[in-house]
């Protein structure tokens, strides 16, 4: 019981450490709000668009533990 525990944290332990491996070495994510396009459309009016506060026109946002 107590084996099976810990071999069940390990194997967390490793799945964690390669999530964060991952995301610190593409340390950039499409940007949920715009999703990667840049720009904002109105709903109102689909022509018309702003710049997407989120990611200033890039598309792209940080992503967590992403190194700088
Ligand atoms: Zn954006």
């Amino acid at each position: 019981m107590q084996t099976e525990l810990i071999g069940v944290m390990a194997a967390a332990a490793v799945v964690l450490a390669l999530v964060y491996l991952s995301s610190y070495r593409h340390p950039l994510k499409q940007c949920w709000r715009c999703k990667g396009k840049g720009i904002l459309r109105s709903g109102l009016l689909p022509w018309r668009y702003r710049i997407c506060p989120q990611c200033g026109r890039k598309g792209e946002v940080r992503g967590p533990f992403g190194r700088k």
